[in-house]
């Protein structure tokens, strides 16, 4: 339902008004970065053109500041709410599970696996955490030709019992071109009664062909007040919410796992500065123990470290070049930073953001991480000695 969606209003609202006043588009497109919950938006949206009994704030529903939204108990919207309603149909990007590979996998073949992971994510999940919920191991999950021709097959039957028939497509933009075509003409004109609801986190991913027949809905990023109410309602106080919202970047995901524990953002600045320290002591036999210990860590986990640790750096930078007051963390990390800031110089900065913006991506692509992260190491022992060299070159009373 739109009232539990984590901010958005504005966006809901014109998703209301144009459902109903009818005018709602065959073919739209919900575009934006990971974690700010396109998915959840496509599926409350579904549910309100569908929703037998919408509850109206004119009519004295307390929904959230919103001015209507989806009863949540007609027949329509409990099928909904489970996922298991006949109309409404998935398609997600899904691969062979183990070594048959005889054959092409389809999204039916995950659909149970697909409807826990959406429930009890409240449909904010990445797609690194579908992958590893399907178990394909270090495969790359793409849309299978045989999901194009169900889908078809299914349009060119009635719809069971909905109003509109609802077809979510969710990272649309790992559907290849060579099979793309099949689902062109029914995107352009589609059956009379069906939506489609595409999601992607990547458009500029997304092929021309698509994109050129759907209504682009940009979704953006959560506001700050917005995110604080969602840490709240993970159980954070308000303090400790206001305090986190800005540091988890509008993304809703990062935001689930910093406020998880409230351990694991303190635990991300111990683990920057052990890491760093052992590097400038070339520690290796220690470093290669920190990479196995990391990679005990789940994937997302270890992306949003690495986003960490560039917050980290950027704040040594800023001290380098007296901007202190654009800092923001306690007195224990200003410490750390105002330290470690002489390693951080405007001609290295370049060499830490590529090395960990390439971590970044590597991560997402499967990894080996012990490997990833030992090679981490090996390159920030280099970086952090040339800066202590260049240090030592300075002439006394200028360092
Ligand atoms: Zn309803």
């Amino acid at each position: 339902m739109f009232r539990n969606i984590a901010g958005q209003r504005e966006l809901i609202e014109k998703m209301i008004a144009a459902v109903d006043n009818g005018r709602i588009a065959h073919a739209q497109l919900f575009w934006g970065p990971e974690g700010n919950g396109q998915l959840a938006l496509a599926l409350a949206y579904a549910q309100y053109i569908n929703c037998q009994h919408k509850m109206r704030a004119s009519e004295g529903a307390d929904l959230a500041g919103l001015s209507a939204d989806s009863c949540g108990k007609c027949p329509s919207c409990l099928k909904f709410e489970k996922l298991a309603h006949p109309d409404l149909h998935f398609v997600y990007p899904n691969n062979i599970n183990g070594s048959d590979i005889k054959k092409d996998s389809q999204s039916l073949d995950y659909i149970d696996v697909w409807r826990k992971t959406v429930l009890e994510n409240q449909a904010l999940f990445s797609y690194n955490e579908w992958v590893d919920a399907m178990g394909i191991g270090n495969r790359q999950a793409i849309i299978n030709i045989r999901d194009c021709h169900r889908i078809l097959q299914t349009l060119s039957l009635k719809p069971s019992e909905a109003r509109y028939r609802v077809v979510v497509i969710w990272l649309i933009e790992k559907l290849s071109e060579t099979i793309a075509s099949t689902l062109l003409k029914t995107l352009e004109e589609p059956e009379p009664q069906t939506v489609f609801l595409l999601v992607s986190e990547n458009p500029d991913q997304v092929l021309p062909t698509i994109l050129s027949r759907t209504q682009m809905v940009k979704v953006p990023k959560v506001a700050l007040s917005d995110m604080e109410k969602f840490l709240q309602g993970k159980g954070l106080d308000a303090a400790q919410a206001q305090a986190l919202a800005p540091r988890c970047r509008g993304n809703l995901l990062e935001a689930k796992i910093l406020s998880g524990n409230n351990e694991v953002r303190k635990n991300f600045h111990t683990c920057f500065t052990d890491w760093m320290r052992l590097c400038f002591k070339v520690d290796m036999p220690a470093l290669v123990a920190l990479s196995e210990k990391l990679s005990g860590w789940g994937r997302e986990q270890l992306k949003f470290f690495l986003q960490n640790c560039l917050d980290e750096f950027r704040n040594c930078l800023l001290l380098t070049n007296a901007c202190a007051h654009w800092t923001e963390g306690d007195a224990e990390e200003k410490s750390f930073w105002k330290n470690f800031s002489r390693y951080v110089t405007n001609t290295n900065i370049a060499q830490y953001y590529d090395l960990f913006n390439g971590a970044i991506y590597l991560i997402s692509r499967n990894a080996h991480i012990p490997t990833l992260f030992t090679d981490m190491s090996i390159h920030l022992c280099r970086i952090i000695a040339a800066a202590q060299r260049d240090l030592q070159q300075q002439p006394a009373g200028t360092r």
